[in-house]
Parts: structure tokens; C-alpha cells; sequence
């Protein structure tokens, strides 16, 4: 039985088509998944328009982040049944032996292949996922907002353990794609004053931030950023997908203040680290998340403290791939979702 997939089948610019792909089998310790929906992610991007950082097993089913009910139960899964309505993690493939698995810490297992990019993903009916990287979803969180908890534990991860924050304190954004946004409404449920940096095409993703309680700033945050005692900001997340925005970080932030460098691009730096010396900053990366921050955000989008709706910005059937992944590339919205059985 063969369903629509969204493929990226080789690593050349826009090499990204529908295909029909076969239903996989399962083994022993795997679910399979009826995929109810799948956000596009910027990284879904990024392997379209092949500028990405990371390898890519071609031709692979793009879709990382998806939630869906499980339709068949491997032999040795245990607390999971048919029917169950669950969101997985991205970890596909780890190694159990690898010292960082074994910390808890497999999001940082050097040879931990992802959905979408090193395994089959969530852009197809079906997707079969290791039980050890579900968790369960209740009734009354719809999938079009539970698919997008992948997103969420990212600016969890950015914002919460790979950051400090104490109410009151100011925290810069830089970038307002979903994860930049998502880290500003992260900011503003640990009590900080948030203001979101973007430039002027950002303007109408932007808007959308507002809604998260955040300041929305075009351009400079110089001025919101020294508003207090001219020292610069507490704390910088930098969501914005270059490196080189670590310069802009290194000026908006204070002395002894931090910077959370969650966003990424190939393209090297061209400036001096100095402040970050003379500041005594601390510049944390943040990669990917695990189980813990996981069950976290859950609750989180539960219990209606975080609400994701206002970043959707619509729902697509597979067959329209195209159209969700250019109208998120364009900016027109902040995220797009798709779902294989419309
Ligand atoms: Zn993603």
C-alpha cells in the first residue's frame, strides 16, 4: 500500500517532489504512526532551497514534526497501545551506548540521526517511530497544535535550561521566524520583558509576536536595549538563522549578561570576539531537547499557558507541499502545517 510523501531526493536546489512511498514496516520496538499532522519546519526549508548545515540520507521523506494515533504496536512495546493519540520526538536513530545517551543528553549523541533528514519523516501517511520518543497527547489538544511541540521544546530548550531568566529582567530576541518567537513567548512565561528583533520584511510575522506580550522592534534594539540603566540587556537569545548575528548579540547585551545562540548558518563570522571578553559574557549554544523538556512543554500547551495558534498560519494537504513551504519561505506566515489525509 503506497501513500504521498513529500520527498527531498537529492541535494541539489529545490529537489523536493511528491512520491509515492511505501507503508513501512515496523520492528519489534517501533509504533506506527497515522500521521494527523505535520508542521513544516525551517530546516524543511532550508533542505528545499539546499542550503542547509547538516547530512542528508537522500532521497528521504522530509517532516519532523508531527503528532498522529498509533495504528499497529511492535512485539516488544510496552504502554502503548493502538488508538493512543501521541506526538514523538525527533531522535530516531541513537546510540544507546554513546556516553551523552547514557547522560540522558541523546539530543547530543554525535550520531543521532533525525525524521526528515536522516530517516523517513512525518510528510506521509505513515511514519514509524522508536516507542522510547513518544508521548501521550489528551483529546482536548488538537494535532494541528500538538505537532508543533517539537518547535516549543527548541525555545525551551534555548530559553530555559540553556539560559537564566529571573522576572523583570530584559531579554532581547533576535529573529522572528517560529523559533524566535516561540523563545519570546518562553521569555515572557519566566517574567521577563521581551522585545523581538527583526528587519523590515519581518514586519508582519512581527505583528503576529505581539500577541506573546512581546515588543516588536524593526532595525536597531540599541535604544530598548540601554531603555533601564545603559548597561544593554540581561540576557540575548539569538534565533536569527546566521552566525553572524553574534555580533548584534555581543553589543545589545550587558555586562556579566548572557547570550542563548539557538539559530544557525554556514556562513563564518567576520568580526572579533572582544566584548565577549570584556563583557564577561557567557555564550551558551542550544541544540534540539529531550524526554524531560518534552513532558514540560506538553503541560505547558495543556493547560493553554502556551498557545501556539497564533503562529499558525494554516493547514495544507500534502498534494500542496509547495505552496505551505513557499508561503512560510516568503514570510506570508509564520508557520505552515500540512496534513496527509486531507
Ligand atoms: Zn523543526
Amino acid at each position: 500500500m503506497k501513500s504521498p510523501a513529500v520527498v527531498n531526493f537529492a541535494p541539489a536546489k529545490h529537489s523536493v517532489e511528491i512520491r509515492e512511498v511505501e507503508r513501512p514496516i515496523i520492528g519489534d520496538e517501533d509504533v506506527l504512526l497515522e500521521v494527523a499532522n505535520v508542521g513544516v519546519c525551517g530546516s524543511d526549508l532550508h533542505q528545499w532551497t539546499a542550503d542547509h548545515s547538516w547530512p542528508v540520507n537522500y532521497p528521504v521523506v522530509l517532516g519532523h514534526e508531527f503528532g498522529g494515533t498509533i495504528i499497529e504496536v511492535g512485539k516488544h512495546v510496552e504502554g502503548w497501545q493502538e488508538g493512543d493519540r501521541v506526538v514523538s520526538e525527533t531522535a530516531a536513530i541513537i546510540s544507546q551506548n554513546n556516553p551523552m545517551t547514557r547522560r540522558g543528553m541523546y539530543n547530543l549523541d554525535p550520531t543521532r540521526k533525525g525524521f526528515g533528514y536522516g530517516v523517513n519523516g512525518a510528510m506521509t501517511r505513515f511514519v514509524r517511530v522508536p516507542s522510547r520518543i513518544l508521548h501521550s497527547v489528551l483529546d482536548s489538544l488538537p494535532f494541528e497544535q500538538a505537532c508543533l511541540t517539537e518547535p516549543c521544546c527548541v525555545a525551551y530548550n534555548a530559553v530555559v535550561r540553556n539560559a537564566r531568566i529571573e522576572p523583570g529582567d530584559r531579554i532581547v530576541v533576535l529573529g522572528p521566524g517560529t523559533i524566535g518567537i516561540l523563545c519570546a513567548a518562553m521569555a515572557r512565561l519566566c517574567g521577563a520583558q521581551v522585545a523581538l528583533v527583526g528587519l523590515e520584511p519581518d514586519r508582519h510575522r512581527l505583528e503576529i509576536a505581539k500577541q506573546y506580550g512581546c515588543e516588536a522592534i524593526i532595525g536597531d534594539a540599541k535604544a530598548w536595549s540601554m531603555e533601564r540603566d545603559g548597561l544593554g540587556a540581561d540576557g540575548i537569545i539569538d534565533a536569527a538563522g546566521a552566525s553572524v548575528t553574534l555580533k548584534i548579540a555581543l553589543d545589545l547585551v550587558r555586562p556579566a549578561g548572557w547570550i542563548s545562540k539557538v539559530g544557525w548558518g554556514p556562513q563564518p563570522l567576520g568580526f572579533n570576539l572582544d566584548q565577549l571578553v570584556q563583557k564577561n559574557v557567557t555564550l551558551q549554544g542550544s541544540f534540539s531537547h529531550h524526554w524531560a523538556i518534552w513532558e514540560r512543554v506538553i503541560a505547558l500547551l495543556s493547560s493553554g499557558q502556551l498557545d501556539v495558534k497564533p503562529i499558525i498560519g494554516g493547514v495544507w494537504p500534502i498534494s500542496q507541499w509547495h505552496e505551505a513551504f513557499e508561503k512560510m519561505h516568503s514570510g506570508a506566515v509564520v508557520k505552515s502545517v500540512l496534513c496527509p489525509t486531507l
